[in-house]
């Protein structure tokens, strides 16, 4: 939800900054200037939070800090935040905040992306260790790379230097121009991404003189070479004092780690929620996790779990089985899985005694894993690793297509932050294998890139049928109608200009994404039971096949057919048979494993392939959902109350058939078996 911000500060272009980033979180913010309109301090209506930044030239601080204090002693919910000059400057003013509602006192420079999100912290109430945590490490690894690139900046700098001096000495060369055009690019997107501002400003002049300095005459060239001049100059200076400003920032956030600290493969903390009465084991789980960057939530009982899962936002869940009351651990991963929005929450149980029947109960439940107790380090992690695999079949996959490293890290990191998985590629010659092994969901393509545009690369993929729906944004710096038109021309869906103002990237990259996503999810599944249409369970299935005979694995297919349909249909109406049908769609899509698959083959046909998996569980874990089912009654149209069964047919890859074709035939053939024996079973053999 929108705040009401009011921003005092001075500093027009700081105000200017900090309004977009707060705006880009939808916030309403209004600027005013507190040495010229004293009055708006005292604003009427509700405000959320203040901001005031220093330097208040022209107003004493008292003055204003006084004012502020009426101002909260009226309205107790409004926020402060108080912005210093520098430190120097907030240990002068600590003390006299003493009586203020301030919530927090930062000093410039301020990083901006980081500064909306300690705003937003502001709004959040009570934080969590873990949502602390999870900050620092995105701000650890966000200033890592601000460092790392004030530390190249110069170089940037003086590369763009040598090519003006080049696309002076000969003139005629439009290349030259064009090589000046693109670096100076480069730096505005990059370094107007990581916050340094005013250099991205003056790069964006240099890149326009540039793109027309060819059009000129000879003596308009003069002139705008010496505008180039004037502004590279205006750029080393900022730079250099950016540059400074940030290495400040960087020692006062407390993070002098970031420095030398190196992103990880995947900064999104994975969150688990660890269920054991045992407080003792708990923190020995959470001790494991920290060491594998793993976010450890921990509950005693059922309703502790129930109630943590609501608040956080889970990736996945491990329950240790209660050795004297297995039952209701297996109740309690039934109900996460009732949780909206947990339907497909991968789930692992703990066990220091490992019967079969608990692991079918397991498997019943919706259990990927079964681990042994004691749970070592390297279990724990496997275990991680493959719960996090299985959620992230439900991640977003991003591919970016920059040549510009830095620009890509940037932006890469943002979107892992909120949890998306992200892969780069460099060089837009390899774009087609890369999207070959890692298909993306969606396409962040750069306009201006060595040897190839962006506009090329888009069109070369929307030849192919398979990425004809792919959704594409591009990235550049090129602003102008042309490049927009030309953007769309070549297939693009949407345009991102450089820099990137992060909350603009996030906002429209989910909004492509849940689009691309409906549009599938409409096109894979049937809207009755919910569950795959047979076209795209077959597609799925054949990619299991082909994993199982790379790993040299087992899984498992069955057939389930409604007893007795036609009847249903018959005496208590159509509707009451299309209810039946969505709510054994719904127990099959509840229960099993998530990466489990579950298609209606068609009518009152369903299909199920369990990863992995022997036709003995199966068939016992089929057998237990034929139980719930039979349990279920349904209401007809005259309010009458009925019951049904189903029966089955059981497949196993490759002992039954090694194609496709034959385990359906095979479990096609059981499942007429089992019709023949009397309905209401699942059959295995023949
Ligand atoms: P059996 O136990 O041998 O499977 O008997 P059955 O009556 O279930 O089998 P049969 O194949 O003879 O009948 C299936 C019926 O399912 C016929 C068809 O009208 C009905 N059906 C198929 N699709 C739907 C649907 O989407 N909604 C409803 N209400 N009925 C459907
Ligand atoms: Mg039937
Ligand atoms: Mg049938």
């Amino acid at each position: 939800m929108g705040k009401n911000i009011l921003l005092l500060d001075e500093d027009i272009q700081f105000s200017k900054l900090i309004s977009s980033i707060l705006e880009g979180r939808g916030h309403n913010v209004r600027q005013a200037n507190p040495a010229t309109a004293k009055d708006s301090l005292l604003p009427s209506g509700d405000l959320d939070l203040i901001i005031l930044a220093a330097p208040l030239a022209g107003s004493s601080e008292l003055e204003i800090l006084n004012a502020l204090k009426q101002q909260a002693d009226r309205n107790t919910d409004t926020k402060i935040i108080l912005v210093a000059k520098d430190q120097h400057h907030l240990d002068s003013i600590k003390p006299r905040v003493g009586e203020l509602p301030v919530s927090l006192m930062v000093h410039k420079p301020l990083i901006p992306y980081i500064f909306g999100a300690q705003v937003d912290r502001e709004f959040e109430g009570e934080q969590t260790e873990a949502a602390r945590q999870k900050m620092k490490d995105f701000e650890t690894m966000f200033l890592a790379l601000v460092t790392k690139y004030a530390r190249v900046l110069p170089t940037r700098i003086s590369e763009l230097s040598q090519a003006i001096e080049k696309a002076k000495a000969e003139p005629n060369k439009a290349e030259l121009a064009e090589e000046v055009r693109g670096l100076a690019h480069k730096i505005k997107g990059t370094g107007g991404s990581l916050g340094f501002r005013q250099v991205s400003d003056c790069m964006h002049l240099i890149e326009e003189i540039a793109a027309t300095i060819h059009e000129k005459s000879r003596e308009e060239q003069l002139i705008a070479w010496a505008q180039v001049d004037n502004k590279l100059v205006e750029a080393q200076h900022a730079g250099e004092q950016e540059c400074q400003e940030i290495n400040q920032a960087v020692s006062a956030t407390d993070l002098s780690s970031a420095k030398e600290a190196q992103a990880p493969s995947n900064p999104a903390m994975t969150r688990i929620l660890v269920v054991d009465q045992d407080k003792e084991f708990l923190q020995i789980v959470s001790d494991l996790g920290k060491q594998r960057l793993v976010d450890i939530i921990g509950a005693v009982s059922h309703t502790d779990a129930l109630q943590k899962a609501v608040v956080y936002a889970l990736d996945a869940a491990l329950i240790n089985l209660a050795p004297d009351n297995p039952e209701q651990s297996f109740r309690l991963a039934r109900d996460l899985r009732e949780l909206p929005g947990f339907e497909n929450l991968p789930l692992a149980f703990i066990s220091g005694q490992a019967l079969v029947k608990d692991r079918v109960e397991a498997a019943h439940a919706g259990a990927s894993l079964y681990l042994d107790k004691p749970l070592e380090s390297e279990a724990l992690e496997k275990a991680v690793q493959h719960l996090v695999a299985i959620r992230q079949g439900g991640r977003p996959r991003i591919l970016i297509c920059d040549d510009d490293e830095f620009f890509s890290n940037t932006i890469a990191l943002v979107l892992r932050n909120e949890g998306m998985i992200v892969r780069m590629v460099h060089d837009p010659s390899k774009i087609l294998d890369t999207m070959q092994e890692y298909p993306p969901e969606l396409l962040l393509l750069d306009v201006m890139m060595p040897g190839i545009s962006g506009f090329e690369v888009c069109r070369m993929i929307r030849q192919i049928p398979r990425w004809q729906d792919l959704p594409i944004v591009f990235l550049t710096g090129q602003t102008g109608v042309e490049a927009r038109l030309e953007a769309f021309r070549s297939g693009g869906d949407d345009y991102l200009p450089k820099p990137v103002v992060n909350e603009e990237l996030l906002t429209r990259v989910k909004v492509r994404l849940d689009r691309a996503r409906m549009l599938k999810d409409r096109s894979d599944k049937d809207t009755t039971t919910g569950l795959l249409l047979r076209r795209a369970f077959s597609e799925q299935l054949t990619a299991i096949l082909a994993e199982s005979q790379r790993l040299k694995t087992t899984f498992t297919i069955c057939l389930l057919d409604v007893d007795h349909f036609k009847k249903v249909n018959d005496t208590y109406g159509h509707l009451a048979g299309d209810k039946v049908l969505a709510g054994l769609g719904q127990l099959l899509s509840r229960r099993f494993r998530v990466d489990d698959l579950r298609g209606r083959w068609g009518g009152e046909e369903f299909i199920l392939a369990f990863k992995r998996e022997t036709k003995t569980t199966m068939h016992l874990a089929v057998q237990r959902v034929l139980d719930e089912f039979t349990k279920v009654g349904y209401s007809g149209d005259k309010g009458e109350v009925f019951y049904n069964s189903f029966s089955g047919g059981i497949a196993e890859y490759p002992q039954d058939g090694e194609s496709v074709f034959e385990l359906v035939k095979v479990a096609d053939r059981r499942l007429y078996l089992a019709k023949e024996r009397g309905r209401r079973q699942v059959v295995i053999d023949d």
